[in-house]
């Protein structure tokens, strides 16, 4: 009997049946290897969902994560505490940015920037001015308001009705754009590089665009960095890539190294927006999820890491393009979709994890979101199995 089963038998008994989960259930991780209750074990290109960015378990992440929970857990944010004040600064600094707040998830900081570009017009000029452009094929959350965004029509069922004031743009499309930028819009919303859509780099021109446009009309842009920022394309933001700072910008994912976070960055003209009991979350800011936040930064943005993130990111690419079955490599940095020429990446990922390496599919891609710490040899060892799958 699959040593897995016993887990598997009663997550499935009590647990809502809300995702496709593989049949396994994960023991432990270190590094950038996790082991199953069968104790077999992976190589994780895959990283929790872009989560674990150090990989698991890293040591000095661990120790900064645990000591603060030996010191003061939570308290609520009626009272100050330094080690969300220590990550708030360091993360304003380093993405460049006035202010921020935190929530818990890639759509509560989401929810807060549609809050917060709405107010920002409302205290401005008024009513009326409410709509948010966001792009077609774009992903920005599962809560009502995030999936009202989400610019894909496979995800407006059952659980109507959605939420007024999101009106969709062909991504790239600058004419689409012109036409819908009325003076009702406040907002325009994107990511730089739509991940779950299947990991597509918007244009440059496109996004020139829209800050031009926008900077005309005083309309917001919001960067949704949810999934690529904290480094994973190789720059902090993946905004640095186009030259561009987003009047706000939304991280997620692996902003703590896979403890609950989201961050809701803002420049000078938005920082002063949200006012006492206008928004605010219970977790936000967690002392422990701003432990792992510090520790994460401070590798991040320790010398040369970015550069290494990039340099790693072309030895993948190399590497996928001399394989016959692979058709293009896309992304930015250590976020890559990969088009396959007849292979299904459902089926791929299905033989990967038997042959021990965890990757994701974004659409009909395989996507890889590999740790940011991995070695160059983990990276041949992974690559290795995924090419002989992909050429069978
Ligand atoms: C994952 C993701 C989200 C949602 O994040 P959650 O933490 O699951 O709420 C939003 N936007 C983008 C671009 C994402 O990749």
């Amino acid at each position: 009997m699959n040593s897995n089963e016993n887990t598997m038998k009663k997550f499935d008994e009590y647990v809502v049946h809300s995702y496709g989960r593989y049949p396994l259930a994960m023991k432990k991780g270190q590094g950038r290897r996790c082991v199953d209750e069968s104790g077999k074990q992976y190589i994780d290109f895959g990283s929790g969902i872009g989560t674990n960015s150090l990989g698991y378990c890293d040591e000095k992440w661990a120790d900064a994560v645990c000591a603060q929970v030996r010191t003061l857990q939570h308290n609520s944010n009626y009272y100050y505490t330094e080690v969300q004040a220590e990550f708030a600064e360091k993360l304003c600094k380093t993405a460049g940015y006035k202010g921020v707040f935190f929530g818990n998830s890639g759509a509560e900081a989401n929810e807060c920037a549609i809050k917060t570009a709405r107010k920002y017009s409302f205290d401005k000029y008024g009513k009326g001015r409410h709509n948010i452009i966001t792009l077609v094929n774009s992903f920005h959350g599962r809560t009502m308001a995030t999936l009202s965004a989400t610019g894909q029509d496979v995800f407006h069922n059952y659980f109507f009705p959605f939420l007024e004031g999101f009106i969709n743009v062909k991504a790239n499309d600058v004419d689409d754009l012109k036409a819908k930028l009325d003076d009702t819009v406040c907002a325009v919303m994107l990511e730089y590089v739509q991940g779950e859509g299947g990991v597509i780099a918007l244009d440059k021109e496109f996004i020139d665009a829209v800050f031009e446009l926008c900077a005309e009309k005083d309309v917001l842009v919001i960067a949704d960095e949810v999934q690529s920022g904290v480094g994973r394309t190789g720059k902090f933001l993946a905004g640095d890539h186009f030259g561009k700072k987003a009047d706000i910008t939304t991280l997620a994912k692996g902003i703590a190294g896979g403890i609950p976070m989201g961050a809701c960055l803002m420049n000078e003209k938005c920082s002063g927006v949200l006012t006492p009991s206008t928004h605010g979350s219970t977790f936000g800011g967690n002392p422990i999820a701003c432990a792992g936040g510090l520790a994460v930064l401070e590798r991040v943005t320790s010398e040369g890491f970015l550069e290494d993130v990039e340099r790693k990111a072309e030895l993948i690419k190399t590497e996928l393009k001399k394989c016959s079955e692979v058709t293009s490599v896309s992304g930015l940095g250590l976020m890559i979709g990969i088009s396959l020429k007849s292979k299904k990446a459902g089926d791929v990922a299905k033989e990967a994890l038997n042959r021990g390496l965890l990757i994701l599919t974004a659409k009909e891609k395989v996507r890889l979101l590999p740790p940011l710490t991995i070695s160059d040899d983990e990276i041949m060892e992974g690559l290795k199995i995924l090419m002989e799958i992909l050429e069978e």
